[in-house]
């Protein structure tokens, strides 16, 4: 058994990441569903390089909820730690102190809030749980309990767990909704749609002999391949405008799509449709989605996307988008200026092409 304190110079960390995020607290499943995600594929690399020689099977995050308990989970069955690489990834956390915290954080209204990553669980918990047994098999599983001091517990338990992650959220009084199924079955369709390893909450319930029964059936989340990952050439018009009809139920058919694939000088790939526009025209922005690697991030993507082509919809999807920036350093971001760039002339190359060959139908 370890007791220790957690790196953090600030006594009162938490206090200030539950303050600080309060209205956006939601944010923690993401947060979370994402490292489970990067456990999994961390696996998969180490499996196809030979590091591990093991059984993946098939990878997965699972997310269960306890009302009762008022309780919530995320297991993954990834890489898992070891005792000291959860000293080094959780205990040791590189915060100096609330102020740098603040500093770093208090832009995220930009593009969402990533980086917060484990400790985001704090806002919406009393008490957080990890279990974890890592890959390499010669390892012990590992127990780690903090209560949102910054005192934690860790012990090495004698019995052997399967290989992953749990994480237990034992929620606040306060954040009791996060033990909802229908709360976070809502907030799992919002961050999680996408993600590229499955998705699972739960088990379904089904409707038996006048009761409801669990089924064996999983309640599957998510799309791990969605359209814009896709080769343009496998893709039909008709799979387009399902895509479309997807991110927008009830929306009338767009004009026409433009497939966004680049690798160099930057990665981005992503689905921008141009919508009919009447003369009642109301400007709808926040129709665009960007994501990062499939992981959802914000819909607010001024300074990526011209101001003039906010009437687009889609999403985008780029790792190179920096994230923990304010608004005015993204507009001097060498990256984002360069996509910025690329996306108008997509749209322009595009306009420019169906006034040439489908003058009539552009002219409408
Ligand atoms: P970030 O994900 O931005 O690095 P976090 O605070 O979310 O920061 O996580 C810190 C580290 O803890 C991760 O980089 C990873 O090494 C480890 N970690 C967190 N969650 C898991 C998990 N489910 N499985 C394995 N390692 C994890």
């Amino acid at each position: 058994m370890k007791n220790g304190k957690i790196g953090v110079t600030t006594e009162n960390i938490f206090p200030v990441i539950k303050k600080f995020l309060y209205s956006d607290h939601e944010i923690f499943l993401r947060e979370l569903v994402s490292n489970a995600v990067d456990a999994t594929q961390k696996l998969r690399t180490l499996a196809s390089t030979g590091v591990f020689a093991g059984e993946t099977g098939e990878l997965a995050v699972r997310i269960a909820v306890d009302k009762e308990a008022r309780t919530l989970t995320v297991t993954d069955n990834g890489i898992g730690m070891s005792a000291e690489e959860v000293d080094r990834y959780i205990n040791q956390i590189a915060f100096s102190g609330a102020e740098e915290f603040l500093a770093k954080y208090q832009n995220q209204a930009i593009i969402g809030h990533f980086g917060l990553g484990f400790y985001s669980a704090f806002m919406v918990s009393d008490k957080v749980e990890i279990f974890t047994q890592s890959y390499d098999s010669e390892k012990p599983s590992v127990h780690w309990v903090c209560d949102g001091s910054p005192e934690y517990t860790m012990e090495e338990l004698s019995e052997k767990r399967e290989r992953g992650t749990t994480i237990v959220l034992h929620l606040s009084e306060e954040c009791a909704e996060y033990a909802e199924e229908s709360k976070v079955n809502e907030l799992l369709g919002t961050y999680c749609r996408v993600l590229p390893v499955a998705v699972i909450f739960g088990k379904v319930k089904e409707w038996k002999d006048g009761k409801y029964v669990d089924t064996e059936k999983d309640n599957r989340i998510n799309d791990t391949e969605p359209l814009w990952t896709r080769k343009p050439a496998d893709i039909t018009e008709e799979q387009y405008k399902a895509f479309y009809q997807a991110l927008y139920p009830m929306s009338e058919e767009p004009l026409f799509s433009i497939h966004l694939n680049i690798d160099y000088p930057f990665h981005l790939t992503g689905i921008l449709y141009f919508p009919r526009i009447h003369n009642n025209f109301e400007i709808q922005k926040n129709k665009i989605q960007l994501y990062c690697n499939q992981v959802f991030v914000t819909d607010e993507v001024q300074g990526i996307v011209p101001e003039y082509l906010t009437l687009l919809h889609g999403v985008i999807d780029s790792p190179d988008i920096p994230l923990n920036v304010s608004r005015s350093y993204l507009q001097s971001d060498s990256n984002v200026k360069k996509i910025s760039g690329y996306i108008t002339r997509k749209v322009a190359e595009r306009l420019n092409e169906l006034f040439t060959s489908m003058r009539a139908e552009y002219e409408q």
